[in-house]
C-alpha cells in the first residue's frame, strides 16, 4: 500500500493480453475498494487483430467497444491516450492525450504501484529503402480500411485503363512476408478478386497476387506436409508464391511503384503490402528494462521484469522463455491471453502476500485461414494428441477460437456482476 492508502494497478494496452488481464483482475478485486485499476489505450476499442485480414477485404466486425466491457466495472478507470514514457525508477507512465479543441498535446503522469505492459507490436520495415514510405501494413484498423479502399480504387481505375501494361500494374498486388499474416491476407484478397472483377467488368484472369518470402518456405510454424498443402490451395486461388526472394527496396517511377527484389527484375505495381516482420515499441528499451530479440522485454518465469518486481510484461512485449523447450514464447494471441489471465492471478497473489505462479505456455494449436471457407493447421485434443486439418472444418475451428476469446471476456464480465 502506498502513502495514499490505495493500490494503483496500471495496465498499458487493451489488446489480447491487456483485456484478459483486466477482466479477471477487476473481478478479483471487486470487493477491495482501495485497489484502483487503470486501463490505458490509444483507442476506445479492443481490436481483434487476428481478424484484421478479413476487414482488409470485406465488412467484418473486428472491434469491441471498451465502454461495453467496462461499464459494470466501477473499480476500473479507462484512460484514452498514447503512452509516451515508462519510468520504472519513479514508477509512473506518461500519457499524451493529443490535440483537441482546447488542449494541444496535453500530457499527464499516471503513478502506479503495479504495472502491466501489454502494448503489442508494430510493423518492422527493417530499414529497407522506400518500404515504410510506399508499402501498406496491416496492424491497425485504419490499415485494413486503407487496403480495402485502395484495392477497390485500383480495380475501378483499371476498368477504364486502355494500356495493358498499366492495367496489369493496377491489378497486381504484392505482399511481402509469407508468415501467418501475409498468407491469410493473400488468400483473403485473392478470393475477393473474382467479385471485384465481376463488379468492374474485368477479365478475372487479369488480377495478380504475388507473395514474396525470403526463406525457402512459407508458414514456418507448420510442418512440411501442411505447408505443401497450403501452397497448393493458394496456387488454386491464383497466388504466385516467390520463396527465396529478398525485398531490396521500393521506389516510385513514372507514377507507379517498383518492388526491387533479389533474384529477379523489379515488379511494377500500385499495391505493396508489407507483413514481413514485427518489433516492439522503443518505449520499452528507453525505460531501461533489459530487452532482447525484436525489442521484447526480458521477463522471469512469473512474467515480471528482471530487477523491477511488480512490473509485468505480457504478450508480444514479453520475452518469456518456455521452461520445457528453453525457447522464447512466440508472439501470438493465444499466449498473450494466457499471460494476461496468469498476471491477473499473480497481481492478486502479490496484493494478498501470497507466492506468485510461474508461467508455462500451453500450445493449443495453430490455425491459418486460407480465405473465407478454408483453413489449415493443427490442434491438440486431450486423448487424440495433435490433430491436423485442412479444409472447411479448419475455418470453423478458426472462427470458434475467435468466438471463444469473446465468450471468455464476456464470461469474466458476467461473473463479475454475478449473473453468469
Ligand atoms: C493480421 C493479423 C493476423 C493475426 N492472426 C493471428 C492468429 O491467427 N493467431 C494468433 O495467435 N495470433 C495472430 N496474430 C498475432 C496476434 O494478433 C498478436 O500476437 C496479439 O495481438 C498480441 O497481443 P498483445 O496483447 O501483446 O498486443 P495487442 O493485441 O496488439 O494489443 C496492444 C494494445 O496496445 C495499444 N497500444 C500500443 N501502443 C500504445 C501506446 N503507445 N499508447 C497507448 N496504447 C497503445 C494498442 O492500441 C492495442 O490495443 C495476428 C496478427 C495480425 C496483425
Amino acid at each position: 500500500m502506498n502513502s495514499r492508502n490505495s493500490i494503483d494497478i496500471v495496465i498499458l494496452g487493451a489488446g489480447y493480453g491487456g483485456m484478459s488481464c483486466i477482466t479477471r483482475l477487476s473481478r478479483k478485486f471487486r470487493r477491495q475498494s482501495h485497489v484502483r485499476i487503470h486501463l490505458v489505450d490509444r483507442h476506445t476499442y479492443h481490436l481483434l487483430e487476428t481478424r484484421l485480414h478479413e476487414r482488409a477485404v470485406r465488412e467484418s466486425e473486428v472491434t469491441v467497444p471498451l465502454a461495453r466491457f467496462l461499464e459494470k466495472r466501477p473499480n476500473v478507470t479507462f484512460h484514452l491516450g498514447e503512452v509516451t514514457r515508462i519510468d520504472l525508477e519513479d514508477k509512473y507512465v506518461e500519457l499524451d492525450f493529443g490535440r483537441s479543441d482546447t488542449t494541444e498535446g496535453a500530457a499527464r503522469r499516471l503513478r502506479y504501484d503495479y504495472l502491466v505492459i501489454a502494448l503489442g507490436s508494430k510493423t518492422n520495415f527493417y530499414q529497407i529503402p522506400g518500404l515504410e514510405e510506399h508499402a501498406f501494413q496491416l496492424k491497425e484498423l485504419e490499415d485494413s480500411e486503407r487496403i480495402r479502399t485502395h484495392t477497390e480504387r485500383m480495380f475501378a481505375i483499371a476498368a477504364s485503363e486502355t494500356s495493358l501494361n498499366r492495367r496489369k500494374e493496377y491489378l497486381r498486388v504484392v505482399i511481402g512476408g509469407g508468415g501467418l499474416t501475409g498468407v491469410e491476407l493473400a488468400a483473403e484478397m485473392a478470393e475477393r478478386f473474382d467479385a471485384l472483377s465481376e463488379q468492374y467488368h474485368i477479365d478475372p484472369a487479369e488480377p495478380e497476387m504475388l507473395l514474396i518470402e525470403l526463406s525457402d518456405r512459407i508458414l514456418p510454424s507448420l510442418d512440411g506436409r501442411q505447408v505443401a498443402r497450403s501452397a497448393e490451395a493458394m496456387q488454386a486461388l491464383g497466388i504466385q508464391i516467390l520463396t527465396g526472394t529478398r525485398v531490396l527496396g521500393m521506389r516510385e517511377e513514372d507514377e507507379r511503384l517498383l518492388v526491387l527484389r533479389e533474384p529477379g527484375d523489379p515488379i511494377p505495381t500500385r499495391t505493396m503490402i508489407w507483413t514481413g516482420g514485427i518489433r516492439v515499441t522503443d518505449l520499452l528499451r528507453r525505460s531501461g528494462a533489459e530487452t532482447g530479440a525484436m525489442g521484447r522485454v526480458v521477463v522471469d518465469q512469473t512474467l515480471q521484469l528482471k530487477g523491477y518486481p511488480g512490473v509485468f510484461a505480457i504478450g508480444d512485449n514479453a520475452l518469456a522463455v518456455n521452461p520445457d523447450t528453453d525457447e522464447a514464447v512466440p508472439t501470438a494471441a493465444q499466449f498473450a491471453l494466457q499471460q494476461g489471465y496468469l498476471t491477473a492471478d499473480n497481481l492478486y497473489r502479490l496484493a494478498m502476500e501470497r507466492n506468485t505462479k510461474k508461467y508455462t505456455p500451453k500450445v493449443l494449436g495453430e490455425v491459418v485461414s486460407l480465405g473465407k471457407h478454408l483453413a489449415v493447421g493443427w490442434t491438440s485434443l486431450p486423448l487424440a494428441g495433435r490433430v491436423r486439418f485442412l479444409g472447411f472444418l479448419g475455418s470453423l475451428i478458426k472462427r470458434a477460437i475467435s468466438e471463444r476469446h469473446l465468450f471468455l471476456l464476456w464470461k469474466e464480465r458476467q461473473n463479475w456482476t454475478g449473473h453468469w
